[in-house]
Order: structure tokens, then sequence, then C-alpha cells
């Protein structure tokens, strides 16, 4: 698809706050490429949602309107990850990007998607604590995921799979799931 209906773009302003809904040409063209040299297809416009009930909002919408939807971190893939294919949405995750806790005694922090790495490193480097994946990129945690990130430290401490415990995911129809749990040992041992 390649131009919202007046309808559609009532439908999604609706979804999110005046200033976190664009069609504007020079937003769409931003989110039209990663570093790759691939080129996609020109999305329709683009959302920046603030909670995961807003995510489950939009893709609750897209889907019933057969609107193809694509997740953006911070663009910076290396293979046309987020590059949108058939137009459409894109779901801009920057903006979801609070540290919510970080429990050092646990080495563990709770973070939203649009989290950047570097910031996060920031953060837990004050409790003398890092987050080892290091794809050189100053990605987003959510981006980091989906491609399961590696880079020039996993020799050494792994990729970014091996930091994920606990997930919240919104699935293509809105629905939301919870995975995994903050416990790194969830049975006690039998004797
Ligand atoms: C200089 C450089 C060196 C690199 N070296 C390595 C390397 O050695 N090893 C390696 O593994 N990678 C490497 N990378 C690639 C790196 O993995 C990606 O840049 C990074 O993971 C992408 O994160 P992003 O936040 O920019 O996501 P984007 O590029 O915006 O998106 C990546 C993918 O994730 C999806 N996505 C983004 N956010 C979400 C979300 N919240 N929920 C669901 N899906 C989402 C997108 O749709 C897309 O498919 C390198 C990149 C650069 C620029």
């Amino acid at each position: 698809m390649k131009e919202f209906t007046p309808q559609q773009i009532d439908a999604l302003s609706r979804l999110v706050s005046v200033d976190r809904f664009s069609t504007g040409q020079s937003n769409r063209e931003l989110h039209l490429h990663d570093i790759s040299a691939h080129r996609g297809v020109l999305p329709a416009g683009v959302i920046w949602p603030v909670a995961t009930s807003e995510v489950s909002q939009i893709l609750k919408w897209c889907y019933a309107q057969a609107i193809p939807i694509t997740p953006w971190g911070a663009g910076t893939s290396t293979e046309g990850n987020p590059v949108p294919t058939c137009g459409g949405l894109v779901v801009d995750m920057t903006r979801m990007n609070q540290i919510l806790a970080i429990r050092p005694q646990d080495l563990q922090a709770d973070v939203q998607p649009g989290v950047l790495r570097k910031e996060l490193n920031r953060r837990t480097g004050a409790h003398g604590l890092f987050f080892p994946p290091d794809p050189g990129a100053d990605a987003t945690i959510g981006g980091m995921i989906a491609n399961n990130a590696s880079g020039i430290q996993t020799v050494r401490y792994g990729a970014t799979k091996d930091y994920v415990m606990k997930l919240t995911i919104v699935l293509p129809q809105g629905q939301v799931i919870h995975t995994g749990c903050t416990a790194p040992k969830s049975r006690p041992a039998t004797t």
C-alpha cells in the first residue's frame, strides 16, 4: 500500500498523541533504508508508540485493515532488516526508551525496547556492570534482540540472546504475551 486514506489517517491519529504519527515525506523517507544498499517501498506513515498498550492497539488495527507493519529500532542494521518491503506503517520504537529498573545485586535490568545500548551501558556502568553484546552500532535493545546481535565481545561473553531472560511481546493481532522469568534457575534441585 502506498498512501493512507483520510479515514485511515484519522483512525491512526486517534491511537497516539498528535505528534506521534506522521505521513510527512521526510519521516517516511528516513524510514526507508538502513546502512545497507537495500531499498524498500516507501511507507505510508510512521508511528511512535510509548507504551505496550499502544503497540497492541496499533497492531490490532493494522491487522484488521490488512496494513503491513515494520518495526524500527535505530535503523542500524546492515542487511536491510528494518526496511519496509510492502510500504504500510513503520512502528518506530525509539520513544519507548525508558530504563525501568536496574537491580545490580541480581545483574539484571528491565528496559523498554527503544533503549540504546550505550545508554544502558552508561547507566549500568555506575554499578560496575555492563551489557556485553557490542555490534559496533548504538543499536536499540529491541533491535538487538530481534537480530540476536553479536559483535567483538561475543567470543568471550556471548550474543544478545544470552542476556534475555524475560520478554513482553505483542503478536501481529495485538495480543500481549509474556515469556520467561527473572530467575536464572527456575526449579529446585532434586536430591
Ligand atoms: C558498524 C556495524 C557493525 C556491526 N557488526 C555486527 C556484528 O558484528 N554482529 C552482529 O550481529 N551485528 C552487527 N551489526 C548489526 C547490528 O546487529 C544491528 O545494527 C542492530 O542489531 C540493529 O539494531 P537497531 O536497533 O538499529 O534495529 P533496526 O536496524 O532498526 O531493526 C533491526 C530488526 O529488528 C526489528 N526490530 C527493531 N526493533 C524491534 C522491536 N522492538 N520489536 C520487534 N522487532 C524489532 C526490525 O524490524 C528489523 O527487522 C553491526 C552494525 C553496524 C552498523
